[in-house]
């Protein structure tokens, strides 16, 4: 797991109470959460007819939340993420912001800021949210008007929207087969925060303002449906149980996760946690023999060896690591995060051969996958070390642009123009990162 640099500015703490600065938040990304999340997701991006274009990815925030920004990425927090008891009720959530995609609620709000547009275009949403989340070195100031009202429109829902979110998915949830009291259960969590001062709410709730009525209809919902049959959920409910172990192991103490990890519902899922607590420790010695006994068990399981790549890494056993993470390469070959890790070990190696498969690596991850800062930086290495600044130059412009970065992103495209042959793709790649900043005012 890794936790990409700062992202997006966090939409509602900077936006509802403006006195307080902007704070940027980063992603939590992890090839294993993010597979686990979309299996789960599927059916029910399926039932609401957005297919497998939109992509579910995790916030490294503790604070309870879930949110859209764009038609193609669902943000939960990690914090959400762990307070959650089962499939059913993730699912709930993830029909919610589905429906707000859907109905169009955000595609609306980001048509009407020509900067989002510009930024959106470039494949950096992440970094126009940032933007429009306010001020601060992450934000680097895109005029989009007052900076806290611009936000709020960005992010906070109306309570038709709430109702409407709250009806579709539902309606998602019963055509994927899956019992929805979940969406009762997640909305109950907050019940009673309307009460509390802005400051004491979960940000969940001021996004997604809850009243008693809210509740009612959802509860109204469930209970027409409540003498169905439904879909088996093993599935889902394994994919739940691994994501949420695997996140907890990596953020709460080593010791919580030992003292729970017994309570798996799974041996693999127990060894997985297990693992990841005594890395953490750090025990290389107990954490290199528990993954290798997960390994042992599942040894056609991608995630698997990506993690017993990333311990052995972070172990500097340079070697095994990378063995480990190409054997994740060999079982899922197209997976970015993969890759990712498989580039980066390579490049631990530091040898000639290691340098160029690394490139190549790496180069394959970031044309599937733009928003992982960590493979951007590794990228940057790596054609450093090939001699091809350019080059070096334009992914360190674009690492900077999608952390919202702006200045510090134009002066490495900059760079990247002179050096680059004129007219190019690549030299085209620096021209919008230049574009990008542009648009935002100094
Ligand atoms: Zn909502």
């Amino acid at each position: 797991m890794r936790q990409a640099a700062r992202v997006l500015a966090t939409a509602l703490c900077l936006t509802l109470i403006a006195t307080l600065p902007a704070r940027a938040i980063g992603l939590l990304r992890d090839p294993d959460i993010e597979y686990a999340l979309n299996t789960i997701a599927s059916p029910i991006l399926n039932a609401a007819g957005l297919g497998s274009r939109v992509q579910v990815l995790v916030v490294n925030d503790q604070s309870l939340n879930a949110f859209v920004v764009d038609a193609e990425h669902i943000f939960i927090h990690a914090g959400l993420l762990a307070r959650l008891q089962n499939a059913s009720q993730l699912q709930s959530v993830i029909a919610h912001e589905a429906a707000h995609i859907a109905n169009g609620h955000m595609a609306r709000r980001l048509s009407n800021m020509r900067t989002a547009r510009t930024a959106a275009g470039l494949g950096l949403a992440l970094a126009a949210a940032a933007a429009a989340g306010g001020a601060g070195g992450a934000a680097a100031g895109i005029a989009i008007g007052s900076q806290s009202s611009a936000a709020r429109v960005l992010f906070a829902h109306t309570r038709a929207e709430e109702a409407s979110a709250d009806q579709a998915g539902v309606r998602y949830m019963v055509n994927a087969g899956v019992n929805p009291k979940g969406a009762v259960e997640v909305v109950d969590i907050f019940r009673g925060q309307e009460a509390l001062s802005v400051s004491r709410q979960d940000p969940y709730t001021r996004t997604h303002p809850l009243t008693q009525d809210r509740f009612r209809a959802l509860q109204g919902f469930a209970a027409a449906y409540a003498d169905r049959a439904w879909a088996d959920s093993s599935s889902a409910d394994y994919w739940f149980a691994r994501a949420q172990g695997k996140l907890t192991a990596f953020t709460r103490a080593p010791s919580w996760t030992l003292r729970r990890a017994k309570s798996s519902i799974t041996d693999d899922i127990r060894l997985m946690r297990e693992a990841v607590a005594y890395h953490r420790q750090p025990n290389a010695k107990k954490a290199i023999a528990t993954i290798d006994k997960l390994a042992a068990a599942r040894p056609k399981d991608p995630f698997v060896h990506e993690l017993r790549g990333q311990i052995l890494l972070e172990s500097r056993n340079f070697g095994a690591a990378t063995n480990a993470y190409g054997r994740a390469v060999n079982l899922a070959p197209n997976d970015p995060l993969i890759l990712g890790g498989y580039g980066r070990a390579l490049l631990a190696l530091n040898t000639a051969d290691g340098n160029k498969r690394a490139l190549a690596a790496l180069e394959k991850a970031r044309r599937t996958d733009r928003y992982s800062a960590a493979v951007l930086r590794d990228l940057g290495m790596a054609y450093a070390r090939a001699g091809q600044n350019g080059m070096a130059s334009l992914v360190t412009a674009e690492r900077y642009a999608l952390n919202g970065r702006l200045n510090d992103a134009a002066l490495h495209a900059k760079r990247a123009e002179g050096l680059l042959p004129r007219g190019s793709a690549p030299w085209q790649r620096a021209q919008d990162v230049l574009t990008a900043a542009k648009a935002a005012p100094k």
